[in-house]
């Protein structure tokens, strides 16, 4: 898989009309401080969110020596599927810098093909042995759906697409009393986590879910 990957990326990159430098590498040698593990890299992740909520974030690897090193190749530690939510930036959140995070961004967050090629893209060519899928509270996303699903009625264009994507776990919710909302987002957060983790394109990685605090900027994580 990942040798066929590679091809159809090479082919398409053969096929764009810009001149590609020929010793562009698919991913620099990782660096000294580079987290080797998924543990490793929760671990990172988890400090810098730590520093995020305590406001001392200390916005590392934002510099002009970043930004020359990371131009011609990039070696991120994880993967994070978020939500397109304008408060729930990932590189903010976790306090982390140019090159770190590979991120794929849907309302939800919301799984298509596009989004799950994306992420393995993270995986099998750029080697990140990390996926965080990424939920929120008070998800405008979710919160839609469940209104929705409260009112039996339906939204127009491609919103339909999203809503198809989260309305699973909106029901799966539904029963289980409390916050309807609050339950959908996690329910939402577990269903994606559940599919990439029995996903062969995703085997060589772990997969956790996260839960973002709105009010404290806090991230709890949870296993599948
Ligand atoms: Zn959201």
């Amino acid at each position: 898989m990942r040798s066929r990957t590679r091809r159809s990326f090479l082919a398409l990159t053969a096929a764009a009309s810009a001149p590609v430098p020929a010793a562009l590498p698919a991913h620099a040698a990782p660096a000294a401080d580079h987290p080797s593990s998924a543990a490793r890299a929760l671990a990172r992740l988890r400090a810098g969110n730590r520093r995020y909520a305590a406001l001392r974030a200390r916005h590392p690897r934002q510099d002009e020596e970043r930004r020359r090193t990371v131009a011609l190749s990039q070696r991120p530690f994880a993967v994070v599927l978020g939500c397109i939510d304008s408060r729930v930036p990932p590189e903010l959140v976790f306090d982390v810098g140019l090159g770190d995070l590979l991120c794929v961004r849907t309302a939800g967050p919301s799984l298509d093909e596009a989004a799950l090629g994306s992420l393995q893209f993270g995986v099998e060519e750029l080697g990140v042995r990390l996926v965080v899928v990424l939920g929120h509270e008070r998800c405008g996303a979710i919160s839609a759906t469940v209104e929705l699903a409260r009112t039996g009625t339906t939204v127009p264009g491609h919103l339909a697409r999203v809503v198809d994507e989260i309305a699973p776990a909106v029901c799966s919710a539904r029963a289980a009393g409390g916050d309807w909302v609050e339950n959908a987002v996690r329910a939402h957060v577990a269903r994606v986590g559940r599919t990439l983790a029995g996903d062969p394109a995703f085997s060589q990685a772990a997969v956790v879910g996260a839960r973002f605090d709105l009010d404290t900027g806090r991230i709890s994580f949870s296993p599948f």
